[in-house]
């Protein structure tokens, strides 16, 4: 990903929020609305685990706990990911950074690269409405799209709207216990990180349990805005 000029400058739009605030939901409208890609380290990871690499093996006691992944092994699979050409007209990081050492280490590589964060906006929910939104959640094993038990059936049982695929699938992490961990983890480790986006200037707060379609018209606006 490179910058061409002030103008143009391709989007950095971090979203920050616990478990289940949305962030997945939001980057992938943001992403078939303004061509962004969504850079989520979760997914990077879990498809580390799932191809067996030797940052997958590593990754996949900590993600199975619920703790944070080293900044090591989720900066290498980031810095490979930003490098691919895709990226050109700006990116979504939904799940990264996670610690102030990733957030140093994203400013050093946006400055190496001539870039700069279009804003972070942090998506607040509470603790109880996170763990009801995370346990119930499952996606399209075809093409990902999210769905919901309570929130968001597909419209014709057991055929994704998206795809048409038939199998679905869960998160290994999204049962009670783990949800605890990673709550617990986010709230020690990435909710200071409001405080360092604040500082810079670039922070914007959106309520995460605001209805699905007026957060992506909040998110759009400030896309829009800061792209124009
Ligand atoms: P997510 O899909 O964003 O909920 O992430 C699932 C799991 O992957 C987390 O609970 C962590 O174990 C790991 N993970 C994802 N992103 C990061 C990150 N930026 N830093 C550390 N661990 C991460």
């Amino acid at each position: 990903m490179g910058a061409s000029d002030t103008t143009t400058r391709p989007a950095v739009l971090i979203l920050l929020g616990p478990p289940g605030a949305g962030k997945g939901t939001q980057a992938r409208m943001l992403e078939e609305r303004f061509g962004l890609v969504q850079l989520s380290t979760g997914d990077l990871l879990r498809a580390a685990v799932a191809e067996g690499t030797e940052a997958g093996q590593q990754a996949k006691a900590v993600m199975d706990a619920g703790g944070l992944v080293s900044d090591k092994i989720v900066l290498a699979i980031l810095r490979d990911r930003m490098a691919r050409p895709d990226t050109g007209q700006g990116v979504i990081l939904d799940g990264f950074p996670r610690t102030e050492g990733q957030a140093a280490a994203l400013d050093a590589l946006l400055a190496d690269q001539g870039l700069a964060i279009t804003a972070a906006v942090s998506m607040t929910v509470d603790d109880a409405a996170m763990v009801r939104r995370v346990a119930g959640r499952y996606s399209c094993a075809t093409c990902g799209e999210g769905y919901h038990d309570d929130f968001k059936h597909p419209r014709q049982g057991g055929i994704c709207d998206k795809c048409g695929g038939t199998r679905f699938q869960r998160r290994a992490d999204d049962n009670a216990q783990t949800v605890e961990a990673r709550l617990t983890a986010y709230h020690a480790q990435t909710a200071p990180l409001i405080a360092y986006y604040g500082a810079r200037g670039v922070l914007q707060t959106i309520d995460g349990m605001d209805a699905i379609d007026a957060i992506a018209a909040e998110l759009g606006a400030i896309v829009e805005k800061a792209t124009a």
